[in-house]
């Protein structure tokens, strides 16, 4: 019997040369990092990021991040300050993207960057990405593995069943662990979260020891599409449900253990509530159900970028 999961493999010296000839040619990988899954090729290469914006079928005015192993070579690529410096030191590499103005000479294709004069750049945490980004001399563009605005996939099964075997490689690293994506920060001006994410507005705050910007500005998160992370079925903001077709998300304890009860902790850790939610979601999709009805969680620290991922897959 032929392995339909053929692409996917786990990670070793071999695969790691394998990968890397893989995108020196342009090609796009699956590949993991310790927020999401992520669909990664050469930040350099229009071709390269062209294939990405095809694979996802994500709009063309939605900027990538472009990832980097640590500090050495972004200078070619954007223009730093100070803010950008003191949170590197507390938080990276972790699950922030920073966006910073681009520098006038850089290789990045404009394609990646949606014509913008700014770039999104981050510092991922995972040890196969990293020793990936060690040994290739170019950054990469790497949105999350899944068709555009649907659920970001957490582990390779839920990369394979969104791109099936168009990846010639997917690594296997595991559930990633935080399992929401980054938070990201704009750092051309007044710091300012453009999505919320595990490292919180506080924590940011604490760092920078300043008030962050609440300004609305369209043109500075263009992917911030009201209506994301979709589970494909609808998903609604209410008291649980008693119908049996309808799946009920809930937190924390004091509550049932019946079939269509799923549990996003127990313990009533917002960390953990962030690591299992779009698991659950797929879950009650291949399970058949017809509705999602969620409860509310708790509006703060990981809670508010759980509550922002549920309001957008609700739209
Ligand atoms: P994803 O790749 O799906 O995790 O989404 C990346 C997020 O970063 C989207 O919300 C983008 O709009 C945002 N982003 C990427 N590049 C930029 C940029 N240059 N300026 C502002 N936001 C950006
Ligand atoms: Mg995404």
């Amino acid at each position: 019997m032929t392995n339909i999961y053929s692409n996917i493999y786990s990670f070793n010296k071999k695969i790691l040369k394998k990968t890397v000839k893989s995108l020196k040619g342009g090609k796009i990988a699956g590949l993991p990092t310790e927020t999401v899954y992520g669909l990664a090729g050469n930040a350099y290469s229009k071709i390269a990021v062209k294939k990405i914006f095809k694979l996802k079928k994500r709009p063309k005015k939605n900027p990538l991040i472009i990832h980097y192993c640590n500090l050495k070579n972004i200078d070619k690529d954007v223009i730093t300050n100070e803010n950008f410096f003191k949170l590197y030191k507390k938080f990276c590499p972790g699950p922030i993207t920073f966006v910073l103005k681009k520098n006038k000479n850089s290789k990045i294709s404009s394609l990646a960057t949606a014509n913008l004069k700014t770039v999104a750049i981050r510092f991922p945490k995972h040890k196969i990405i990293r020793s990936l980004l060690r040994s290739i001399n170019f950054p990469l563009a790497m949105p999350s593995a899944n068709i555009s605005a649907g659920l970001s996939p957490v582990c390779t099964l839920d990369v394979f069943e969104e791109f099936y075997n168009k990846l010639d490689i997917i690594i296997d690293g595991g559930k990633s662990k935080i399992g929401i994506e980054s938070t990201v920060v704009d750092l051309t001006e007044k710091p300012k979260i453009l999505r919320p994410g595990i490292i919180s507005q506080d924590d940011i705050k604490r760092v920078l020891k300043i008030n962050l910007s609440k300004k609305k500005s369209k043109i500075k998160s263009p992917g911030m599409l009201k209506r994301h992370y979709s589970p494909g079925i609808p998903l609604i903001f209410s008291q649980k449900s008693k119908n049996q077709n309808h799946a009920n998300i809930v937190f924390g304890k004091n509550h049932k253990n019946k079939a269509n009860y799923f549990n996003l902790s127990k313990k009533g850790n917002l960390k953990e509530a962030a690591a299992n939610l779009y698991e659950t979601m797929r879950k009650i999709k291949k399970k058949g159900y017809k509705k999602i009805i969620v409860t509310k969680i708790p509006n703060k620290g990981p809670g508010l970028a759980i509550n922002d991922r549920l309001k957008r897959a609700s739209k």
